[in-house]
């Protein structure tokens, strides 16, 4: 099996600048914000940042299934108030729209909260149709729904809620999963061994399906198990440890999507993704 394995580089200087610190690090794959992911309002692309983004992108052979952007913190899909949700709704589509200008074909996002205002089915149907929104008005471009951590009111912790999600989405081709490590063990999907990683692989695959597994972000973490809190550290020093991540690199069921580190320590990507390359070819035939 094979995937695609980067870290989330920064952007600084243009997108551009992100496809070489991929290629520094040794990277197939990265992830990237598109504008300031701390930020309501970002100044249109311009044709020359879309330009050079594309021209990096072909010299160093990154094709959209490599690249897996992230939106911003501040946009609540499921916004239990009209002027928040409006607000998120219209950043939504303008983080979509520098996508399909980039050309860039999957947008990871965070579901979204209820804030304790509205029921969890009804945050989860409005998150549905603000993707249905999204999809409307744009054409290429997936929304990649992230699991959480369950911190405070964040829902998608639960693979149900992401399910649920998908259920509201019209265009099932155009939507879709980014399974992040960390959160899924904060959530109180266990990890911490061999056997633990594949029930837990089990357990998404029953759910919702690997139809809509698009990618992954690799992270171990600081936080304990089931505490429902997001706490990100590097590969095999957190509490999930290193057996989870040779077992998903060698799991058939991923294949062909993006794998993407936050870790803690960029200075270190270059050797996790070294070492997580190792773990996918030890499970090649005849080895
Ligand atoms: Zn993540
Ligand atoms: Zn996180």
């Amino acid at each position: 099996m094979s995937n695609y394995l980067g870290a989330h580089v920064s952007a600084a200087g243009g997108p551009d600048k992100a496809v070489e610190r991929a290629v520094e690090i040794g990277a197939d794959a990265f992830a990237l914000f598109t504008k300031n992911q701390r930020q309501w309002k970002a100044k249109p692309l311009t044709d020359e940042t879309i330009e050079a983004f594309k021209n990096a992108c072909k010299t160093h052979g990154f094709g959209p299934e490599q690249m897996l952007p992230h939106d911003s913190y501040l946009i609540n899909l499921g916004h239990p108030e009209a002027e928040g949700l409006a607000k998120s709704r219209a950043a939504f589509l303008d983080e979509m729209q520098r996508c399909e200008q980039l050309g860039l074909t999957l947008l990871n996002f965070h579901p979204g909260s209820h804030l304790n205002k509205i029921s969890e089915q009804d945050c989860l149907a409005r998150i549905g149709e603000s993707i249905n929104e999204a999809l409307a008005q744009t054409k290429g471009v997936t929304a990649v729904i992230e699991n959480t951590a369950g911190q405070g009111t964040n829902l998608g912790w639960r693979f149900e809620h992401l399910a649920e999600i998908i259920a509201h989405v019209d265009d099932k081709t155009r939507v879709g999963v980014c399974i992040d490590t960390c959160h899924a063990f904060a959530a109180g999907y266990d990890l911490r061994t061999r056997d633990a990683t594949r029930a837990t692989l089990d357990e998404f695959g029953r759910v919702v399906g690997f139809d809509y597994l698009r990618g992954m972000h690799l992270n171990d973490a600081k936080s304990a198990f089931a505490s429902r809190v997001d706490r990100h550290h590097s590969l095999g020093q957190g509490n999930i440890g290193l057996d989870a991540f040779t077992t998903l690199m060698q799991d058939s069921r991923i294949n062909g999507i993006p794998m993407i580190l936050e870790t803690v320590e960029p200075a270190i990507w270059a050797d996790e993704i070294a070492w997580l390359r190792a773990q996918a070819l030890d499970a090649a035939p005849g080895k």
